[in-house]
């Protein structure tokens, strides 16, 4: 099948165009590997178009289920397919006009959560050079960053990237790994209304190449501090985030906004289950996978529209990062990722309905800017509402 995408549903970022609908979900399907081709595994979706996906029934006589989504990636989708048709670049956009904004993958492990942000295995590593082809979202996403920001030569801007990993709820620092050892510490801030991680290790990223860096750096403490990558990944949330500080002077308006990006490569989605597993300690059992729990709980929660009950966003390390812009502050963009074939089916189904929930949220966002400034810019358009009037009488 010739067509990689489903270009019907893109539109220009349609998906965040309404003031309402700040929750994109997409789905991006795998390839068929070599290992389910050697044994010639069943293919269990159809893509008819218009953002549908259409899996067929796992027992004879059992009827498709048909699912649709804002887009949906099919296996021949490339790398830069996803940055131009996901919505990530309306939400860099939005991260550079001061909103709170994060992409994640979701999906069991081998479904290309990896692949999507990062590329291929040990890609970044290896030094290669930012502009390689197989790079992923992230990579993509801060040439655009970079391209933004030339686009506003009346601004200044600062940005400074973090990168962080939470593995059975502790937070250890991926650009700080000699004090990786000791868990940091997740603390609330009034001056920003939002959680921050305490002694994170920051860097200011002036070019490309510094926040190319950063991620080069992350991924490397990463491995090297694992046993097993695969293991260790599946049980294991990443958090990269980017922030960024606009200061704006005209001619009689001062004002900065703090806009942020957080891409999040989640712990395998089928390690819910796996968490009452045997063998594990209680602790184990316990944390190793509460922050997908509660994301879990979270997206229920926000996307049944009648209840405006409490929303657990305490109660993993994961949630609170992410509650500014789960929360109806910012803007999110989900990437479920799913394998095509019989073996993974089930998980694929969880997967899809997953996605089919998170699609339901509304948020309204609203920018971030210092409390100081927000007076001022709110007294200066009181100030020519009051000329507006005067001119008319
Ligand atoms: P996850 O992070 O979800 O566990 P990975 O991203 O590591 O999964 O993907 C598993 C394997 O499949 C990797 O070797 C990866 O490079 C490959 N892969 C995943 N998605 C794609 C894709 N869209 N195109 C080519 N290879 C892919
Ligand atoms: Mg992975």
């Amino acid at each position: 099948r010739a067509a990689s995408l489903d270009r019907s549903t893109q539109g220009s970022n349609s998906a965040l165009s309404s003031e309402e609908d700040n929750i994109n979900v997409v789905v991006r399907v795998r390839p068929v590997n070599d290992k389910e081709r050697s044994i010639r595994e069943q293919n269990m979706l159809e893509f008819p178009g218009k953002g549908q996906i259409v899996c067929q029934g796992s027992a004879p006589g059992q009827k498709p289920k048909v699912f649709s989504y804002n887009v949906v990636f099919e296996p021949a989708a490339t790398q830069e397919d996803v940055l131009e048709y996901s919505g990530i670049k309306r939400l860099l956009e939005m991260a550079v006009q001061g909103f709170s904004c994060t992409a994640f993958c979701y999906g069991q492990t081998g479904s290309g959560k990896t692949h999507t942000l990062t590329g291929p295995p040990g890609l970044v590593e290896s030094g290669a050079s930012p502009f390689a082809a197989d790079h992923g979202l992230v990579v993509r996403s801060f040439v655009y960053l970079f391209q933004l920001l030339r686009d506003h030569p009346d601004c200044h801007f600062v940005l400074k990237a973090s990168f962080l990993e939470i593995y059975n709820e502790k937070v250890m620092d991926l650009l700080n790994p000699g004090t990786s050892r000791k868990p940091l510490q997740v603390r609330w801030s009034k001056d920003s209304r939002s959680f921050y991680v305490e002694n994170l290790f920051t860097v200011d990223c002036e070019q490309l190449d510094d926040l190319f860096a950063v991620l080069e750096e992350g991924m490397r403490n990463r491995s090297v501090g694992s046993h097993s990558m695969n293991a260790h990944s599946s049980r294991s949330h990443t958090v990269l985030s980017v922030r960024v500080r606009r200061d704006e002077s005209s001619r009689d308006v001062r004002c900065s906004t703090h806009g942020k990006i957080n891409f999040v490569d989640l712990a395998g989605s089928e390690m819910t289950k796996r968490t009452n597993s045997t063998g594990k300690t209680l602790e184990e059992a316990n944390n190793i996978n509460r922050s997908l729990m509660v994301l879990g709980y979270c997206i229920a929660q926000l996307s049944d529209g009648r209840k405006k009950g409490h929303i657990p966003y305490r109660d993993s390390k994961l949630t609170k990062l992410l509650a500014d812009s789960l929360a109806g502050n910012g803007v999110t963009l989900m990437i479920a990722c799913i394998s095509p074939t019989k073996s993974n089916f089930s998980e694929t189904l969880n997967t899809l309905r997953y996605a089919a929930r998170a699609k339901k949220i509304k948020t309204k966002p609203i920018v971030k800017m210092d409390a100081r400034d927000a007076l001022i810019l709110s007294l200066q358009r009181e100030v020519q509402a009051l000329q507006a009037e005067n001119m008319h009488l």
